[in-house]
């Protein structure tokens, strides 16, 4: 791709004076600064084309190579290739920004170093399905921003923040003890080296305003309550061009209707007919998988208790591929309220076995029964 011409890409005459340059610069330097556009190539490649532009005529001796032969006469002055990135150009213009925006905007690098973004924490509700299966949720952060009125240096447009008398600019404080001296953080700053005394009314000097920020979380398979994910960048800005912090995204699981979680098996209880625990049955045991099932023989004779296994349809693994089992708690449900009919016909049952069923059961001869 040919390169754009750099008086076009700053949107100056020829003639521009180096105040006229840097004016159009700094424009277009807070427009497309990253941390205004965080994740936009466009801006990026904008900001560091227009750098790049004004790296060469701000340069009275570059310039006039620039004016006669073009971008082919720069290479080889050393200024020809322009910006590998955008730290590069905080590198090399730290001075420049901090006459733009107030402070050095240097990413960590620089004089004054910025502070990493505090990171955010989210707490994230998920059903079970959702946390079993994965899930991708939209969920609205209220994120700082850099504030607009004053390009995030807290200070009232038109006015700029003031070196610290109190530790001249350095941000620390040096007391002499003998050979000795410790350093401090200045108390007055904070560290910064600048005050501001007049505030930017729409962040009172803050640097940066509330906004609400859509985030997509992809949730993966098989998570569990309290897991953290962590979405790189995603928290609050840093200062002085410091990067962002981190987003934390939270996750709680909701109790089921009919499954309680153990690792990655589920286990739920299948209330059992004295009868079909008796004689055996088929139930339909339901599935995580919304609105299938699955259908289970209970045997004959099958005791209050008794668990059976369906094997691959629990929680899947975060890790690795297979689920965990659904456990099946048989419970043998005892008839109350029973009618006269089924009183004599459950009498006559006994009976027919061999057993005893007085109106008062007598201890010992259950004992009995048993011990025999
Ligand atoms: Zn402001
Ligand atoms: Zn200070």
């Amino acid at each position: 791709m040919p390169k754009r011409d750099y008086y076009d890409i700053l949107g100056v005459s020829r003639s521009a004076t180096p105040e006229e340059l840097k004016k159009a610069y700094r424009k277009l330097a807070l427009k497309y600064h990253p941390d205004r556009n965080p994740d936009n190539p466009d801006a990026e490649q904008r900001f560091k084309e227009a750098s790049e532009a004004y790296e060469v005529l701000s340069n009275s001796e570059k310039r006039s190579i620039y004016d006669r032969f073009g971008h082919e006469g720069l290479s080889g002055h050393g200024a020809g290739p322009g910006f590998a990135s955008v730290d590069d150009i905080f590198s090399s213009f730290g001075d420049i920004f901090s006459d733009f925006f107030g402070f050095s905007s240097g990413r960590g690098r620089g004089r004054r170093r910025g502070r990493v973004g505090d990171d955010i924490r989210y707490d994230l509700t998920l059903t079970l399905s959702e946390a079993a299966f994965g899930t991708q949720k939209q969920i609205v952060i209220q994120r700082k921003h850099v504030c607009e009125t004053c390009g995030g240096s807290g200070a009232k447009p038109g006015t700029a923040p003031q070196t610290c008398r109190q530790c001249r600019g350095t941000g620390e404080m040096i007391q002499s003890q003998g050979i000795f001296s410790i350093r401090t953080t200045c108390p007055y700053c904070r560290g910064a080296g600048q005050v501001i005394l007049d505030k930017c009314p729409t962040c009172r000097g803050t640097g940066t305003v509330r906004k609400p920020r859509s985030v997509s979380v992809s949730v993966p398979k098989g998570v569990d309550e309290g897991l953290q994910l962590r979405l790189t960048g995603e928290g609050e800005p840093g200062t002085l061009g410091a990067p962002p912090g981190d987003l934390y995204v939270v996750l709680h699981v909701e109790p089921h209707d009919v499954f309680v979680r153990e690792q990655n098996d589920l286990h739920c209880t299948v209330p059992l007919t004295f009868a079909q625990a008796a004689l055996g049955t088929q139930v339909e045991v339901p599935l995580l998988e919304e609105g299938q099932h699955e259908v289970l023989t209970i045997p004959r004779g099958t005791q209050s208790g008794e668990r059976f296994i369906i094997r691959n349809k629990g929680v899947p693994y975060l890790r690795g591929s297979g689920r965990g089992d659904i456990v099946v708690h048989a419970q043998v449900v005892t008839p109350t309220n029973l009618t006269r009919k089924q009183e004599e016909l459950l009498r006559a049952m006994a009976e027919e076995g061999g057993e005893k069923v007085a109106e008062k059961s007598v201890l010992r001869d259950i004992f009995h029964k048993i011990k025999s």
